[in-house]
């Protein structure tokens, strides 16, 4: 596995590869590596001749400076389980690296923004996206893995993907949970034994959303009854609890006003903030 540090360095052997007909994955991460990172590293070597992943806790996304001091940071062990799990490249620049001028370019991305994670984490998308075409500009890949534990990052990749007119395959990589359902998250690791011990019942919480549905008139009485499950919970705080397009990401207000349906929760259990969601129906 070879390990770049600078830009100039990593397209220089990216290069190499390609010239030789070579396709490239490109997994971008932050690192804090786990069984969801490295289910795509897996699904980008199963795919792709060369799979690169980056490591890079990209402070622009960061709404909270707090949140960014406190993300983990764990590189060798990162280092070592890529290169158990297939990964032919690490790209893992400074900070200076990425961002060797101020950031300027800014992007909209109109309603699908303005809902679940961008209503509560302000100019979180901007800042993804910004280090997401740096990346893609960089690493120029034929397909970029993502996963749909993140699924409005996902979307908002796609439609970054299309405003630029870019050529790069996103694919979507499924949520890899705990045994007790957990969606596995770098985050996982900050909560306390009590918090992770009640942390299950948010997919618990899901699954029977999913399964009951139907005796629900409206999505609207849903979310009251999940949200209401979820608030009794003593450590959990509900950020939100929404029932939305899975392609629009707007809010519906009958089932029958999408084919394709999404509930996405965001959940504080103790001070760590989890997200998670499941397919309704589709
Ligand atoms: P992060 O390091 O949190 O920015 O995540 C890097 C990539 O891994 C993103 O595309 C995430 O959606 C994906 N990812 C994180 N956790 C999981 C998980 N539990 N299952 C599947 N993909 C995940």
């Amino acid at each position: 596995m070879r390990i770049f540090e600078t830009v100039y360095d990593l397209k220089l052997f990216l290069n190499v590869e390609r010239a030789q007909q070579k396709s490239i994955g490109l997994v971008p991460t932050m690192g804090a590596l786990h069984a969801g990172h490295m289910a795509l590293i897996r699904q980008a070597a199963d795919e792709n001749d060369v799979v690169v992943c980056s490591v890079f806790v990209n402070p622009i996304q960061f709404n909270k400076e707090e949140d960014l001091q406190n993300y983990p940071r764990t590189v060798s062990s990162d280092l070592e389980k890529l290169q158990a799990g297939g990964c032919d490249v690490v790209f893992i620049p400074s900070e200076e690296e990425m961002y060797p001028e101020p950031v300027e370019e800014n992007y909209d991305f109109g309603p699908l923004e303005q809902v679940m994670e961008g209503r509560f984490r302000p100019g979180h998308f901007k800042g993804v996206a910004v280090v997401v075409r740096r990346l893609f500009e960089i690493v120029d890949p034929e397909k970029a893995y993502f996963g749909q534990k993140d699924y409005q990052q996902l979307i908002i990749i796609r439609k970054l993907v299309q405003m630029l007119n870019l050529n790069i395959d996103i694919v979507a990589v499924p949520i890899v949970r705990e045994a007790d359902g957990l969606a596995m998250s770098s985050r996982n690791m900050r909560l306390k034994p009590e918090e992770r011990d009640a942390a299950p019942i948010i997919y618990k919480t899901l699954l029977y959303a999913k399964a009951q549905r139907e005796k629900f008139d409206t999505p609207g009485h849903l979310i009251k009854w999940g949200t209401q499950q979820l608030q009794q919970q003593p450590l959990f705080d509900v950020e939100y609890f929404d029932i939305v397009d899975a392609d629009s990401l707007q809010s519906i207000k009958q089932w029958s006003d999408t084919k394709r349906c999404i509930l996405c929760v965001a959940v504080f259990v103790g001070k760590i903030r989890l997200i998670d969601n499941i397919i309704l129906f589709s």
